[in-house]
């Protein structure tokens, strides 16, 4: 018995589906892209699982097959793929699928108005239909399965499922066509050259034939079966016989994005093992690039032209997992398995050269495509330095291509190369901060002498730099070193500097060990440092321990890492410092001491961007000083006046 069943779309495909029926994008026609898109999907997945049973191959060719029915103005895309069941149905064409219409959505959020244009940046994969169609029925069946699912809708805010019948697996996908409006870019999708056009433009090398029923001139003769795409697969082609319009195609196709990408990369390897590869650097990180269980796309794997599957990770390294593409190899065996090419050798020697040829272009990139570069590093530098964590040989080549800010660059971005060319004679490590963002690294006690003293210090503030940084490479023999190490050496006149703070020392010792009673729960010790110029203090860590910044991030993640106790620098020569050391000597057991103690830990804290262990308290502790400051002025004013 057929239920009938009324569902209500989730709110986030109302909201596209409002934007897509209102249709203010002028470029319609890529409907038709997105939907032969799908169509190839559902092919290539019923082809994969036809490797293992092969009572799941099809009678005749797969294809995709388009037809029209001018006299109701009905266009039809229908695919023998894998198809869907019925909870696939309403999961599939009433959420929100795949990332791209996510980053629709937000990108529309974060704008906060409905921008037609970001239909044309981002994808909306089937709702596109609802562009050209007022009505679109949905007739499918799931490979395996002996009854099919209708799904109908008119793009408001409910579909209909039902059972129904379809004759072999597959899906077929009817658009009651909305009526002709050339103005507003709706042309007449009935008429066998716009849909010939369309075809050509955007999926020419889809491996699989898309057919359609063309009018025989001769009324004699009976209409013909046509097959309007090369079915050339792009990276077969001769690298100058194809435009880049027809890459940049192939990209959206294959990546599900509608975002053109930064570059592509075509390469064949020869000898022992032989591929093609053509890869595509994207322009945009998808949402999900650092979830664990990211779902992407990645890499497509064909053996002699035919599709074996999508999203094989064993061809790309988890730090360039960004990179999309295909790669066809001549050796493998049609019918490898998953399981099979993780140990496999051919695979791997793919892998390497894959990686040395994305390295080169991004090399290529950086030194003559700057400003490309700079975008790239913004949307995938963090990911890139993953590789800098664990074992991996090319981590030097990863730290060629790094750029971050520095204390001298101005907000500009600077490679570590050109950094170590500017070291002044006599510098052999590389010294660095890290920390939330650019402006609170800046702004950091840390730096403070390093500046004074024109050394550069690099600011990295993503959160895979403290993993790495944890064992930093070696660059150009040249080692790393924290500013905010308790260890790290300053300046020039080391030895008469050392001296100078000890004298210094000799004096508040009672003062400094005094301090580091009230702030036991905090730090390990109180000491005088040389490092501020303009501070008063600041909080440095043992070089073996675990940065505070890591540690959170390993808290956050759910591992149980001891409270890590820091060491509290203060400035000798700072007017708070030199006034403390005073009210000390008057009165060891003032108040003013504690409260200073805590007021000038938490300042440190703030001043690198850290969070408060007690922030109420300290906003207490802040509010009563001012209202003390501002009565004993008023005071001293009143005296003042006869
Ligand atoms: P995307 O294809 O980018 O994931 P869509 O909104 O275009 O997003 O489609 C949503 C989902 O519906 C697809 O991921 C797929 O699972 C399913 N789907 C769409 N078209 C077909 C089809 N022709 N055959 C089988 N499944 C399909």
């Amino acid at each position: 018995m057929s239920k009938i069943e009324k569902h209500e779309f989730q709110a986030e495909v109302k909201q596209i589906l409002d934007l897509v029926v209102r249709s203010l994008y002028s470029n319609k026609d890529i409907f038709l892209r997105e939907l032969v898109s799908n169509a190839c999907d559902a092919l290539d997945r019923r082809r994969f699982e036809a490797i293992t049973n092969s009572d799941f191959e099809p009678e005749g060719d797969y294809e995709v097959t388009i037809q029209r029915e001018p006299g109701d103005r009905i266009l039809t895309v229908l695919d023998n793929g894998i198809g869907m069941s019925r909870r696939e149905v309403v999961e599939n064409l009433g959420t929100i699928a795949h990332s791209g219409s996510k980053e629709f959505l937000a990108a529309l959020a974060q704008q906060g108005q409905t921008t037609p244009d970001l239909i044309g940046e981002f994808g909306v994969g089937f709702y596109a239909s609802f562009m050209v169609a007022d009505r679109v029925e949905v007739v499918t069946r799931r490979l395996g399965e002996d009854t099919g699912t209708l799904w109908r809708s008119s793009g408001d805010a409910e579909f209909i499922v039902e059972d129904a019948e379809r004759a072999g697996p597959g899906t077929t996908i009817r658009l009651h066509l909305k009526a002709v409006d050339e103005e507003n870019g709706l042309k007449d999708y009935m008429t066998e050259w716009t849909i010939r056009e369309i075809i050509k433009r955007y999926s020419d090398f889809v491996s699989y034939p898309i057919r359609m029923e063309i009018e025989s001139t001769d009324s004699k003769k009976k209409n013909q079966i046509e097959t309007l795409n090369s079915m050339k697969a792009i990276w077969t082609r001769p690298k100058n016989e194809v435009t880049d319009e027809e890459y940049r195609e192939f990209y959206k196709h294959i990546a599900h994005d509608w975002t053109d990408p930064l570059s592509h990369i075509s390469v064949k390897l020869e000898g022992a093992v032989e591929a093609r590869a053509l890869l595509f650097i994207p322009s945009k990180a998808p949402l999900d690039l650092y979830y664990q269980e990211m779902s992407y796309r990645g890499i497509q794997l064909y053996v002699r032209q035919v599709f074996i599957m999508d999203e094989c990770k064993d061809l790309m390294p988890r730090h360039l997992r960004f990179i999309k593409g295909v790669v066809d190899s001549e050796d493998l065996s049609l019918n490898v398995s998953r399981e099979m090419l993780q140990q496999n050798r051919q695979i791997s020697a793919v892998r390497k050269f894959l990686v040395r040829k994305i390295f080169d272009e991004l090399r290529r990139l950086k030194q003559h495509e700057s400003e490309k570069y700079q975008r790239f590093w913004r949307e995938f530098g963090a990911v890139l330095k993953e590789g800098l964590v664990g074992w991996d040989d090319k981590k030097e080549t990863i730290l060629d291509l790094m750029l971050c800010t520095s204390s001298t660059s101005a907000g500009e971005f600077t490679g570590i190369e050109d950094y170590v060319n500017r070291m002044k004679d006599g510098q052999d490590i590389i010294y660095y901060i890290t920390g939330p963002d650019q402006e609170t690294l800046a702004n950091s006690p840390h730096i403070e002498k390093f500046v004074d003293q024109g050394h550069e210090v690099l600011f990295l503030s993503d959160r895979v730099d403290e993993m790495w940084l944890q064992q930093p490479p070696e660059y150009k023999g040249k080692k790393w070193k924290s500013v905010g190490a308790d260890d790290v050496e300053i300046g020039e006149n080391q030895k008469q500097e050392k001296k100078d703070l000890q004298n210094k020392t000799a004096k508040p010792k009672n003062l400094l060990s005094t301090l580091q009673g009230h702030l036991s729960d905090q730090v390990k010790d109180v000491r005088l440092s040389s490092r501020m110029t303009d501070s008063p203090a600041c909080l440095v860590s043992d070089s073996d321990e675990l940065s505070p910044q890591l540690a959170a991030m390993l808290r956050e993640m759910g591992q149980d890492v001891p409270r890590i106790k820091r060491i509290l620098e203060l400035n000798p020569d700072h007017p708070i410092v030199v006034s403390l050391q005073e009210k000390f000597e008057q009165d060891k057991n003032a108040p003013e001491i504690e409260e200073y103690a805590l007021l000038l830990h938490g300042q440190a804290l703030l001043a690198e961007g850290a969070e408060l262990p007690n922030p109420t308290d300290f906003g207490t502790r802040v509010a009563q000083l001012m209202e003390k400051a501002l009565q004993d002025s008023s005071n001293s004013r009143r005296a003042e006046t006869p």
